[in-house]
């Protein structure tokens, strides 16, 4: 039983890896392709942003204070910045306006410190006169060009950052304009993105396990099925068809519950009929005793029956007309069980008759009704008629289920029919007249 159960989880895991495993294989590869493309479409959405801000910064100081930028430094720690004769210094309101309004960090540099900076401290400070850091310095003065970074640590956090030169009119690079986005701002953007992707995913892998589940579960237990009923007829059980719902359909699970079907028929042919008569055979017969001993059914009859002078129609018409006697004779007896009981060639020319459900009086009588259709048979065999006559025993079950001393209780009967003229039905003890005649035969 726990290995059925066990080949039934195999089965249904096995079935289940095959589908989940790709569509996981595929979801990754889908996220990771999906999230590159994503960090660097909006990476350069970003990059773009940025630079348009630096670009506004540079235009609007150049628009409200035209000329170039200095630094008059007058004290250690005092110092003025001037965009052409306007000091400039403490112009930070307008960095902030564009601030609000964009919501990136901005940041005027003179050489790597910053002089203007809408970046505040934790104690609400502003960070003038902080450092960027060496490697910007250096990339953006040496190339004189503007650069991007996506990793720049500032006051704890990281940020995006965009630095562009500031280039007075002698071509001297004064400094440059920094612009900074909080890295996290853009991861979760990018994550806001991703996340219907790996819903769908996600909802994709549910529904396609819960379908899978389903589907595998009623193919294993169609299998199951096909298995038992299989298992049945290699026991030598063919009573039973294989129940209708593995047959319907198509496919190939239905075509070989169909064969099975095919298989027990022709198994039972072969296994429980015997092929002259059609009738079924010993075998099936002792089988059949056997279940109904087990199953407690004795209210029946059994019968024995034995064709006249059966040796004698071979030696006369030959076997072949010997062959046609037995399937007339079979055929009448079958004709004359129907709702009856059954009938099976127990050997040679004797047959086993069991009459299901009734005392040994009314099976005598149906026996006899049987007996007067051989009697009046005319088998053709060429030009011949053959005639024959049949000796018959028959008991009634005691009820204790030992069919094999019913059998013999018959055949003694069978035997005082032959004994005493043939042609003839035996339902009395035979045992008792045996005796009463031993007593007879010693006075
Ligand atoms: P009794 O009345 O005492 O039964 O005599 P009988 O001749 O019928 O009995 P016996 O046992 O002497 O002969 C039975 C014969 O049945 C012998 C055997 O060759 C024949 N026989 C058995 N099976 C077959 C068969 O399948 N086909 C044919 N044609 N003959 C068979
Ligand atoms: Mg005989
Ligand atoms: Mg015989």
């Amino acid at each position: 039983m726990s290995t059925a159960k066990n080949k039934k989880l195999n089965m249904t895991a096995k079935l289940l890896l095959v589908t989940l495993v790709p569509l996981i294989v595929l979801a990754v590869i889908v996220t990771l392709v999906t999230s590159c493309v994503l960090t660097g479409t909006i990476t350069d959405q970003v990059r773009e942003d940025m630079s348009s801000q630096a670009a506004l910064v540079m235009g609007m100081y150049d628009n409200i204070y035209p000329g170039d930028y200095s630094v008059e430094t007058h004290a250690d720690s005092y110092y003025k910045v001037m965009k052409g004769s306007y000091d400039i210094t403490g112009t930070e309101g307008m960095l902030d306006d564009i601030k609000r309004s964009y919501g990136d960090e901005i940041t005027i540099f003179r050489g790597k410190t910053a002089i203007l900076t809408t970046l505040y401290d934790s104690n609400g400070t502003r960070l003038d006169l902080t450092n960027t850091s060496a490697v910007v310095e250096r990339d953006v003065y040496e190339s004189g060009e503007s650069r991007f970074y996506s990793d720049v640590e500032l006051n704890g956090e990281s940020y995006f950052a965009f630095f562009t030169p500031i280039i007075n009119s002698d071509r001297e690079i004064f400094g440059m304009i920094g612009v900074y986005r909080l890295s996290s701002d853009i991861n979760h953007r990018i994550w806001s993105a991703l996340y219907p992707v790996l819903l769908t995913f996600l909802f994709a892998f549910a529904l396609i396990a819960v379908i899978n589940l389903k589907y595998s579960a009623r193919i294993v237990d169609r299998i199951k099925g096909i298995q038992k009923f299989l298992t049945k007829i290699a026991g030598g059980h063919f009573d039973e068809d294989i129940p209708e719902k593995y047959v319907k359909g198509h496919d190939e699970l239905s075509e070989l519950a169909k064969s099975g079907s095919v298989m027990r028929h022709e198994l039972s042919l072969l296994v429980e009929y015997d092929a002259l008569t059609e009738l079924y055979n010993r075998r099936y017969a002792t089988m059949r005793l056997h279940k109904m001993s087990t199953d407690g059914e004795y209210d029946f009859c059994m019968c024995i029956g034995d064709i006249d002078f059966f040796k004698k129609v071979n030696d006369t018409y030959g076997h072949d007309a010997g062959d046609e006697v037995l399937k007339a004779v079979a055929k009448t007896l079958k004709e004359g069980m129907v709702q009856k009981g059954f009938v099976a060639r127990w050997g040679g020319e004797e047959f086993l008759i069991v009459f299901l459900r009734t005392d040994v009086k009314m099976a005598s009588a149906q026996l006899l009704a049987i007996l007067e259709n051989i009697r009046a048979l005319n088998v053709k065999s060429g030009v011949n008629i053959i005639k024959v006559t049949m000796s018959f025993g028959i008991t009634e079950a005691d009820g204790t289920g030992d069919y094999d001393s019913l059998i013999r209780e018959a055949d003694e009967r069978l035997y005082y029919s032959k004994t005493h003229g043939r042609n003839q039905i035996t339902s009395t003890y035979v045992t008792e007249i045996n005796n009463a005649m031993d007593a007879m035969d010693r006075r």
